[in-house]
Order: C-alpha cells, then sequence, then structure tokens
C-alpha cells in the first residue's frame, strides 16, 4: 500500500544498494523506483554517475486490460476512429469477447464544403488501396471520383510523366472526397470517403454520437474509468469509458484539454497549407490532365509542394508552404505560368469557390498515451507530408492490437504501440526532413533539373530512366519510406552516370550567365 501511494505521488523509492571494494576501487550500485520505472546509479571511487534509466516496472499491467462488456470512447470519427474502430471489432472477435464501441464525431459528412469535410487532397495511395481491400473495406463507384493513372512532375522549365515502377503494387490510387464534395457542387449521392468508413464500422454495431467531446478526465485511481464529456449547445453529458482513443487530427480544440492532463501529451507541430476545388469541364480536365495528378516543383517560395488533383469536373489544387500558406499565396500559385497552362486560356478565378486552409503535420506527437488513453492518426505519428491516411491506418491498427493483445495501461502503449509507430513513421521523417532540404535546393538549381529530367526523358526505358522515375514517384505518392528514396538518390551507379551530365549543364548554365551579364544574351 504504502508502496503505492508513494508511486502515485510521483516519489522515488530507494530499493537497492550493493558497493564492493577491491583494492583502492570503491565502486557501489543503487537502484530507485520512481514513476514505475527503475533507474540505477554507479559510484566510482566517490565520483557520481547520475541516475540512468534502466526498465519500465509494470504495476498495472495485469489489472488495465479490456474484458468483456469493456466500453471504449473513440473521439473523433475521421479516418484514424473509424480503423481505429475496425481493427478494435475484429480483435475482440479474436479474444472471443464483446466490446461496445462508441465515436463521438462533430463533422456532418453530408455538408458540402470545408464544413462537412476533414479537408485534404484525399488521394488514396495504392499501398493503402490494397491494404482496405484486404481487409473487406471495397471503396463504391459512388466513392471514387477518379482512378489515378499516375503523376505528372512539372519544373519552372521542364515536366516529365512519372509511371508506375514495376514492383509497386498494381492497386489503383483513387482520388476521393473526404466531404460530401466541393461547396456549390449539385451532384445527389453521397461522395464522403470518411462517412463511408464510418457507415461501415457502424454495420458492425459501432455507435455514433455527432456530439463533440468537450473534455476528459482521467482519475489518478487506475481502477476508476474515464469519462468523456461530450455535448452541444452549453449541454454537457457524460460517458463512462474503459479506454479513451484520441482520433481528432490537428484542427481541433481538444488537443488542449489533452495536454492540459498533464502527462506529457505534446501535440505535433503544424503548419497552414491551403486548398481550392476548382469547377472545370470533365472534357477539358480528361484531355489537360490524362487522369495523371500533377505535381510542382516550381522552385519558388513559399511553396514547398504543389499539386493538382483531377476529380471529374472538379480539380482539387492542395499547396504546402514553407510557412502558413493564405488566400493571396493560392491566387500566385494559379497566376504561375506553368498552371495556367493546365487550365483553359480564357479561365478566371471564380467568385464564389470551395477552399480551406487546413493544418497539415510537420513532426510526431510526444507521449501520445498514457492508462486508458491512446492517441492514433494526426494526433500521434504520421509520416509527413506523404500519405496520412496511410499513417492512421497503420497507427490505429497497432494501437488497436496492443490495447487488446498487451493491455490499456501505458506501459503497454509504450512498448507495443508507441516504439512500433516510432520506429516505422518517426525515424523515417527524421530522413524525410533530409531528403525534402535537398530536393528544395535541387528544384530550385532549374539548370539542373531541366539536364537531368531531359537526359532521363531522352533515355526512357534504359536504367538511368527507370531510376530516376522510382525516385520521383517514391517522392510524390509515398509508396516508399523516406530511408529507401534517401538509398535509391545515393545509388552510386545512378550518380556517376549523371557526373557529365551535371558538368556539361553546369557549364552551360555558367556561359548563358555569362553572356547574359555581357548583353549577348536576353
Ligand atoms: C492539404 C492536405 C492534403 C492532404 N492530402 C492527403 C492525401 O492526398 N492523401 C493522404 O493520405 N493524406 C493526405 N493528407 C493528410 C490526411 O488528411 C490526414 O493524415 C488524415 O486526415 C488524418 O486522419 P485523422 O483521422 O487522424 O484526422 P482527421 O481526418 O482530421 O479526423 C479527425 C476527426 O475528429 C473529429 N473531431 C475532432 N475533434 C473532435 C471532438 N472534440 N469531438 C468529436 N469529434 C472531433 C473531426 O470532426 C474529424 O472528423 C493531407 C493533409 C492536408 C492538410
Amino acid at each position: 500500500m504504502i508502496y503505492k501511494w508513494y508511486l502515485s505521488k510521483g516519489f522515488a523509492i530507494f530499493i537497492f544498494r550493493k558497493w564492493s571494494s577491491i583494492s583502492s576501487v570503491t565502486i557501489s550500485l543503487d537502484l530507485c523506483l520512481w514513476d514505475n520505472r527503475l533507474f540505477y546509479k554507479v559510484r566510482y571511487n566517490g565520483y557520481t554517475i547520475p541516475y540512468f534509466f534502466l526498465t519500465n516496472i509494470s504495476m498495472t499491467g495485469s489489472r488495465l486490460r479490456l474484458k468483456n462488456n469493456s466500453k471504449i470512447a473513440i473521439i473523433g470519427g475521421g479516418p484514424a476512429g473509424s480503423f481505429f474502430a475496425n481493427d478494435a471489432i475484429q480483435n475482440a472477435k479474436k479474444l472471443g469477447i464483446n466490446i461496445q464501441i462508441t465515436i463521438f464525431n462533430n463533422k456532418d459528412f453530408s455538408q458540402r464544403g470545408p464544413i462537412g469535410c476533414n479537408m485534404s487532397a484525399a488521394v488514396i495511395a495504392g499501398s493503402l488501396h490494397a491494404k482496405l481491400t484486404r481487409d473487406g473495406i471495397i471503396l463504391p463507384e459512388s466513392i471514387i471520383r477518379q482512378e489515378i493513372r499516375g503523376y505528372y512532375f512539372h519544373t519552372e522549365e521542364y515536366g516529365i510523366e512519372l509511371y508506375k515502377p514495376d514492383q509497386i503494387n498494381k492497386t489503383s490510387i483513387m482520388a476521393v472526397y473526404r466531404g460530401n464534395g466541393p461547396l456549390y457542387s449539385t451532384h445527389t449521392e453521397s461522395h464522403s470517403f470518411d462517412d463511408f468508413l464510418l457507415k461501415h464500422v457502424i454495420n458492425q454495431g459501432v455507435s455514433v454520437i455527432s456530439e463533440p467531446v468537450l473534455d476528459l478526465n482521467l482519475s489518478s485511481n487506475l481502477d476508476t474509468t474515464a469519462t468523456v464529456i461530450y455535448g452541444k449547445g452549453g449541454q454537457h453529458n457524460k460517458m463512462e469509458a474503459d479506454l479513451v482513443v484520441g482520433a481528432f487530427g490537428i484542427n481541433s480544440t481538444i488537443i488542449n484539454k489533452i495536454r492540459g492532463l498533464n502527462f506529457g501529451y505534446i501535440p505535433p507541430k503544424t503548419i497552414k497549407t491551403c486548398q481550392m476545388e476548382i469547377p472545370l469541364d470533365a472534357t477539358f480536365i480528361k484531355n489537360s490532365f490524362k487522369d495523371n495528378i500533377q505535381v510542382f516543383a516550381l522552385g519558388i517560395k513559399p511553396f514547398r509542394f504543389a499539386s493538382m488533383v483531377p476529380k471529374g469536373n472538379y480539380v482539387t489544387v492542395s499547396l504546402v508552404g514553407t510557412r502558413d500558406l493564405t488566400s493571396n499565396d493560392l491566387i500566385d500559385f494559379v497566376n504561375h505560368p506553368v498552371v495556367r497552362k493546365k487550365l483553359p486560356h480564357d479561365w478566371k478565378m471564380p467568385e464564389k469557390f470551395c477552399m480551406c486552409l487546413p493544418k497539415i503535420v510537420l513532426s510526431h506527437a510526444k507521449n501520445p498515451f498514457t492508462d486508458r488513453l491512446v492517441m492514433v492518426g494526426d494526433a500521434s505519428i504520421t509520416r509527413i507530408f506523404k500519405n496520412g491516411l496511410e499513417s492512421a491506418y497503420i497507427t490505429s491498427q497497432l494501437a488497436a492490437r496492443a490495447a487488446f493483445e498487451n493491455g490499456i495501461s501505458k506501459e503497454a502503449f509504450d512498448k507495443h504501440y508507441y516504439k512500433p509507430a516510432h520506429k516505422l513513421l518517426a525515424m523515417d521523417n527524421k530522413l524525410g526532413a533530409v531528403i525534402l532540404a535537398i530536393s528544395d535546393f535541387i528544384t530550385r538549381q532549374n539548370w539542373l533539373v531541366k539536364a537531368r529530367l531531359s537526359y532521363v526523358e531522352d533515355k526512357r526505358g534504359s536504367w538511368i530512366a527507370n531510376h530516376l522515375n522510382k525516385i520521383l514517384w517514391n517522392m510524390v505518392t509515398g509508396d516508399a519510406p523516406y530511408h529507401k528514396i534517401l538509398i535509391q538518390a545515393f545509388d552510386p551507379v545512378f550518380q556517376v552516370i549523371l557526373i557529365p551530365v551535371t558538368i556539361k549543364a553546369l557549364i552551360k548554365d555558367i556561359l548563358e550567365r555569362i553572356a547574359r551579364r555581357c548583353g549577348l544574351k536576353k
């Protein structure tokens, strides 16, 4: 009892000391327990090496487990919430237990425009599409806005069509809407991917409460369940839950409440992006885009990524910058000559259009778990600038498996959810940051980009062309982790073959600059 009281108050308790003395050398070892963690300290001839973390000592693991009739409350009915619910149902079935799952969602996916949409470009990567199909989550025709053939990569002066590398799985890339389509659109049936996923789990017995979660109480007594406080219009209702899952993304105010619980949760860093839906004639889009997503690396500030995704009679423009973007950046982008080439020659910015400024993740969350609470999707760890939907799938799957197989204590989530997710996604993001910095630098060197891309275009079908295509494909789609892209980019054969091309282009660029300075060339 005393031990438990000490631990719950956060006191360290000293449990062991052993010392030995051989001739003039005296060594002693102290073991100490604090916050369910074992630390050690070594003293050597009077010098003290400070306490070091040794291991977690689980005092709660066996008590905090999901049992028959346990309740799970999921905050957020976006992809991460629905994926977690779906995995929880499968895991409960495997264990032969009955679980009551409730999803709280404050977005009405039947609404058009940002109000009913979890704002994104909404491209479902081939790899995620394959996983959904394997899980029996088959996208109906009404949800698919466009099957994507590939990508067209634009730079300031040059463009190249990327083709699916051989070893990439052949499942199609799909463009969808997260909500019920753009503001002012006039279709009749539901177009929402998020709504489709939510209905998929409702059909398996999950309850949905369409009200926002306002607060969450976690008791210091681990035997007491968590309390979810929810409601709208000034009403405050309560629900007790054995496990609470935070699938609320990064655009929600509940983040501050969770942070305020002081168990160490630090949400991901974010930046504001800009999105727009451009209505255009469907035949024009078909001819101009040829079912390809257009990716722009124009080498101009503040844009880091820009894409135009064809979706039937709309094109979704998505812009990510090196700072928070505004609607003025959107205007600059659509007026750029390379972008204008993809639009009708007499196109003008419509007076009323659907646009939004959603946040995108720049880093992963710290400590997205504690006893009886775990965060998934964007609120936890996601691959930066890549396949957020697939990261939501991965984190939800890992967290659900950990909860059912290993328990709902913070030790179980740390070991069986956070560490594997961190290894898979967060570590890779660090390399991603390096690759993105290199790629930002390269795309600003027009002479280099032009020389390399035109060389590859000339050698289409050769090993070098296929290799560069693979690197660019993996960069824009996220089909491969960043560490693989780095290995591919620094392939010695690839680099050596490109040396003469680079030197030739550099000399040409220098001569052109000199000629311009001397007034011999404009
Ligand atoms: C510009 C842009 C383009 C992107 N393009 C792509 C892309 O093409 N492909 C891709 O894979 N990923 C893309 N992403 C990333 C992707 O959108 C996210 O990774 C994904 O939406 C994360 O899912 P989630 O369920 O964690 O969060 P969200 O999708 O944000 O869902 C959170 C849900 O929780 C609900 N919620 C929040 N707070 C509460 C509360 N207090 N009570 C009740 N409900 C609450 C919200 O209403 C929402 O429904 C893009 C992101 C941006 C910003």
